[in-house]
């Protein structure tokens, strides 16, 4: 799958010091700092393709971003995996419901996904992957599972027991009855008959009428979509000789973690022979003037509307900057009108030619990105240099402030 046009990134000056990152980890519920390593791994988990990208898949995208900055920025080098699920039910569903094919539906939405993607400055991942592409991935992922006694037939479907993996609920911290109702609303089928445990996930469907496939040593059908994304970050991603996990960071908004996220990671602890990712990190949910955005309230606001009813897709960056990453927070009109307010304030500020002294404010940032992406503080690290500035304080690099604040938060001026 082709990813999207590659951003700029200006270089931060090396004078400025870059503490180790420390992220929020939901797996052990602290905040961690990540070891200090010249590579690392990231797997986010990316769209379903059929209704591209409202606001909380900016505000996921846009999170992970700012991880990839901070590191590449610090020296590092990021390999970042991102997957698209273009085969799944609710994609099929929705084709169903519009009376379009399904090929054409997921095509059109990726489209606007990247387009989306660089009119935000989310830097693209170095390997794009389809769900459809990776079905000989997935296939040998399940073989391999299946050596390792850990699949089993329903009907013509697999199954995969993730109980086999004993760190099972280690990522999720839910109890089984909790689990059962998330898992059910979201896609699971824990009362299915002929299962072993409820929790048991899907991991090739065979097919059903009036539904695509693909060949496979079980028949013709399709990928479960925790599978997808196991086999995907696997093979993709390198593993390293002595590192105790297969990769860095698994990422994607808070509604993955239970159960895409606990039940990816229990099969690729199984397929990899390690724990999976070194640190789960979740992204909160944006919510629309009081209530969850949701597909059935019919309240999303997407990306790509805004920009054509002219909002510069800067400011929605930064007024999702604006809030604390992990919190579910509310996506207000208010709140777009003062980042836009902000944005100008910046860009006149650094048009002049004296300001106020950017070196600590720069310091600041960084300082404020490395502590769990404070945007928030950085953010308000940056306003008090415009205040600053347009007191008539001078000795200021505006140059080196502005390649700071693209570099670093992806708000290019
Ligand atoms: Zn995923």
């Amino acid at each position: 799958m082709n990813s999207w046009a590659e951003v700029s990134i200006p270089p931060v000056s090396s004078s400025f010091i870059f503490p180790t990152l420390s992220l929020f980890n939901s797996s052990s519920e602290r905040v961690e700092e990540l070891p200090k390593k010249s590579v690392y791994r990231m797997y986010v988990c990316g769209i379903t393709p059929y209704d591209a990208t409202h606001l909380g898949h900016a505000a996921t995208y846009i999170t992970f971003d700012l991880i990839n900055r901070y590191l590449t920025a610090a020296g590092a080098r990021v390999h970042f995996v991102e997957n698209i699920t273009d085969i799944d039910d609710p994609l099929l569903e929705r084709a169903n419901r519009d009376g379009v094919a399904w090929q054409d539906l997921a095509q059109s939405q990726i489209e606007l996904f990247r387009g989306d993607m660089v009119d935000l400055h989310v830097i693209p991942p170095s390997n794009y992957i389809g769900a459809v592409e990776a079905i000989p991935l997935v296939v040998n992922a399940i073989t391999r599972l299946q050596e390792r006694g850990t699949i089993y037939p329903v009907d013509a479907d697999l199954y995969y027991e993730v109980r086999a993996d004993p760190q099972f609920g280690t990522r999720a911290h839910l109890d089984d009855e909790t689990s059962e109702r998330i898992f059910s609303e979201r896609g699971g089928d824990p009362h299915r008959a002929g299962k072993k445990d409820p929790l048991d996930c899907l991991v090739w469907m065979s097919q059903r009428e009036g539904e695509p496939g693909w060949d496979s040593p079980w028949g013709t059908g399709r990928p479960g979509w925790h599978i997808e994304c196991s086999a995907i970050a696997l093979h993709y991603l390198e593993s390293e000789v002595g590192d105790d996990y297969s990769i860095d960071i698994q990422g994607g908004g808070s509604d993955l973690i239970f159960p895409h996220h606990e039940m990816g990671a229990s099969q690729a602890h199984i397929l990899g022979g390690h724990p999976f990712a070194r640190l789960y990190v979740h992204s909160g949910m944006i919510g629309l003037d009081g209530e969850k955005m949701s597909k059935s309230l019919g309240n999303l606001v997407f990306v790509s509307k805004l920009v054509a009813s002219g909002v510069n897709p800067m400011a929605i960056r930064l007024a999702l900057l604006s809030g604390e990453y992990r919190a579910d927070r509310m996506w207000t009109s208010s709140q777009l009108d003062s980042a836009i307010e902000f944005l100008d304030e910046l860009r006149i500020a650094l048009s002049r030619e004296e300001t106020a002294p950017t070196s600590h404010v720069i310091q600041e940032i960084v300082n404020h990105m490395s502590n769990d992406l404070n945007t928030v503080g950085a953010l308000e690290s940056v306003k008090s240099w415009v205040r600053e500035t347009n007191r008539g304080s001078t000795g200021g690099s505006p140059g080196e402030l502005s390649r700071a604040i693209d570099a670093l938060l992806g708000i290019a001026i």
